[in-house]
């Protein structure tokens, strides 16, 4: 093989999940819910197959969608967005967190990466040649209520050569919800290094209890600087579907769409036909609001369940993951822990360190999902009070 893929091993999502479905351990691991979507967007695709919706889209996207994706900003009171330059769909966030970083970075470009990272990143920037440069984001504790970075170690990796800076808000997999004033300091240091963002948000309606999703692009002076990438398999649980889209200035848009038409050159067109109904649905519906209160329901199930059976949480702001403290079960890395709670207690749990490029000072946590059915959730809870 390539030296570019030489040393990539297979996923933590692909290898805990294999091992799930061999010990039919509950999977509480990789992140997709096992409840469906909603039903009048499975409707949608089936309507725009049986219209013949079927040939290739237009690269760029089907106009619909692009429009639906550019009302939704504008219903979020974000910014008017043009949807003919400004949005570019893509297959899955991951496609266009992958072009986006062939279309930015020159090999040799040193691109900023919070630790830990959604694992795809660091792929991502290695394959276009690019240097990651890591600032590390720390657990709640020392008097900080939710997890952190410091400033002063944010400042450190901005350099010259820095041409990219990779922000996911709200955080997989820690949940964390940057703040304005976070926000803020990045945008700072962006704009005094002409730095561009790309600022992954595929959990921007998952989003609890007091916390507040901002796009990095609404802050002054960084629309022009920010392509925000988001994904309709979140938000209409749908994984599977692997609908995402790019939304930014016409020139970052138009470095994508030059990548883009060679990666995969169009996205599927019923799906994308059955995403813009969702988008423009969910506008009027109350989709949102029943969404994000569905999901506090199964966060604070899960959150019982892990406490009930003795282990802290930290707490989750957005996303739909919980970080579990794993130092009561006397494991002392928690590669090893997952598996053993995947195979032998029957409960599948991604270990961060996964997340991590530098293996040193990890905090030891596991990462549960708790996108699932309620008796999924209990059914998890009596594996793991058995064996407590
Ligand atoms: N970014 C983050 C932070 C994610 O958690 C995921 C999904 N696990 C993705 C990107 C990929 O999204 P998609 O399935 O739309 O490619
Ligand atoms: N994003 C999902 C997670 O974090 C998994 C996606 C994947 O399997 N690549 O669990």
């Amino acid at each position: 093989s390539a030296e570019r893929v030489r040393q990539f091993g297979t996923t933590i999502f692909a290898e805990i999940s294999a091992l799930a479905v061999q010990c039919g351990a509950v999977n509480l691991g990789q992140g997709f819910p096992d409840f469906a979507g909603p039903e009048w967007v499975k409707q949608a695709a089936i309507e725009a197959i049986t219209a013949d919706a079927n040939q290739y889209a237009p690269y760029i996207g089907v106009p619909r969608l692009r429009e639906a994706i550019a009302a939704t900003w504008q219903a979020q009171g974000w910014r008017t967005v043009d949807p003919v330059t400004e949005v570019t769909v893509t297959s899955g966030a991951t496609e266009a967190l992958f072009g986006a970083v062939q279309a930015l970075v020159n090999p040799g470009d040193e691109v900023i990466l919070f630790e830990p990272f959604y694992d795809a990143y660091l792929p991502d920037v290695t394959m276009a040649g690019g240097i990651p440069r890591f600032v590390r984001l720390h657990p709640p504790g020392d008097g900080h209520a939710t997890w952190w970075f410091d400033p002063a170690e944010l400042q450190a990796a901005f350099s010259p050569r820095t041409r990219l800076l990779m922000l996911n808000t709200p955080h997989n997999p820690t949940g964390k919800v940057f703040r304005r004033d976070e926000l803020e300091q990045i945008a700072d240091l962006c704009q005094t290094y002409d730095v561009i963002v790309i600022s992954d948000e595929v959990y921007d309606q998952l989003v609890f209890a007091g916390a507040t999703h901002i796009p990095i692009a609404t802050l002054p002076g960084m629309w022009e600087r920010t392509l925000t990438i988001n994904s309709l398999g979140k938000t209409f649980s749908l994984t599977g579907w692997k609908i995402g889209y790019a939304v930014g200035p016409a020139s970052l848009n138009a470095a994508l769409r030059a990548a883009h038409q060679w990666i995969t050159f169009a996205t599927a067109t019923p799906l994308q036909f059955a995403a813009a109904a969702a988008l423009e649905g969910a506008l009027h519906n109350g989709y949102y609001e029943q969404f994000r209160a569905e999901y506090t329901a199964r966060y604070r199930l899960l959150e019982e369940i892990l406490v009930s059976v003795g282990f802290p949480v930290l707490p989750t702001e957005g996303s739909y993951f919980l970080m579990a403290d794993i130092t009561p079960t006397g494991f002392h890395d928690d590669v090893t822990f997952c598996r053993y709670l995947t195979q032998e207690v029957g409960v599948a749990a991604i270990p961060p360190s996964a997340f991590y490029a530098r293996q040193h000072d990890l905090p030891l946590l596991a990462r549960f999902c708790f996108a699932k059915r309620p008796e999924t959730l209990r059914a998890a809870q009596q594996r793991l009070l058995a064996w407590r």
